[in-house]
């Protein structure tokens, strides 16, 4: 990139005024996407609420690469990463606009760790099923970030805090995974174990306490026994702000082993 293209990037993206708050969405099953049921009611909820965003930042715990990527295409994809569920849900389509430019001012805000420009991927399930609810125009450039698999989650964190200036430019960032997430115990059935509700508990609490230390040193757990779902939290709490409000809604663990719980910071 040479400086007028960095230049002009920055142009596209100029500082607002206000703060856009930042979202950890536990999306749970895909066919939250197409039943009214309480989670995509709670998320509808929030979004009609929500300031109206330039474009959408996605870090969904549905895209591992080896190095960071940012999606770059015009037009990306509907992914529909998933076995076995109805066919209304594969039907879907959610032709949201991509942002090159957005995720050139990505590649530029980050600084500690190269960030690769991705023409492949597109937006998958931990994505789409979300704003499909949220945001059901699907007018808005959204882009995604992937999940370096590599890397510990003290990187995440990291790398999620020099995310933070895109909120002083209209950026909504969704970070879309799931605080507990064992789908080896999941059950279908609207139920919880305890170990389940008491690890959503502890983490709810290190939330509030500010405890993001705890959080990303959190201790092996059946709640989460791959992380891949617990990361995206973790970019979400490293963009929180000094005078952030933090708010929850879809508090509840179901399916036995995995919580809806989900953030709205500042
Ligand atoms: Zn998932």
């Amino acid at each position: 990139m040479n400086q007028f293209e960095a230049m002009h990037t920055l142009l596209e993206f100029p500082d607002t005024e206000e703060s856009m708050p930042v979202l950890f969405v536990g999306h749970g099953s895909p066919t939250n996407a197409i039943e009214d049921g309480e989670f995509s009611r709670a998320w509808q909820d929030i979004a009609a609420n929500l300031p109206r965003p330039k474009a959408i930042l996605c870090i969904s715990a549905h895209w591992e690469t080896v190095g960071t990527r940012v999606t770059a295409m015009e037009r990306p994809r509907t992914i529909h990463d998933f076995g076995g569920f109805p066919q209304e849900l594969f039907d879907l389509q959610y032709p949201a606009p991509g942002s090159p430019a957005l995720a050139q001012l990505v590649r530029q805000t980050v600084t500690g760790a190269a960030i690769d420009a991705d023409f492949d991927w597109g937006l998958d399930h931990g994505c789409w099923s979300v704003l499909h609810r949220m945001f059901p125009r699907a007018d808005l450039p959204v882009i995604q970030l992937s999940l370096d698999r590599t890397r510990d989650a003290e990187f995440h964190y990291r790398l999620g805090g020099e995310l933070r200036p895109l909120r002083n430019k209209g950026i909504l960032t969704l970070a879309s995974g799931n605080i507990v997430h064992n789908l080896q115990r999941m059950v279908w059935q609207d139920c919880a174990y305890d170990w389940a509700v008491e690890f959503d508990e502890m983490i709810k609490q290190k939330i509030l306490s500010g405890d993001h230390r705890a959080i990303v040193n959190h201790p092996v757990d059946l709640s989460v026994p791959t992380n891949e779902h617990f990361l995206p939290l973790l970019y979400a709490l490293a963009m929180q702000g000094k005078t952030d409000s933090i708010r929850f809604f879809a508090e509840k663990v179901t399916l036995g082993s995995m919580s809806m719980r989900s953030v709205l910071i500042g």
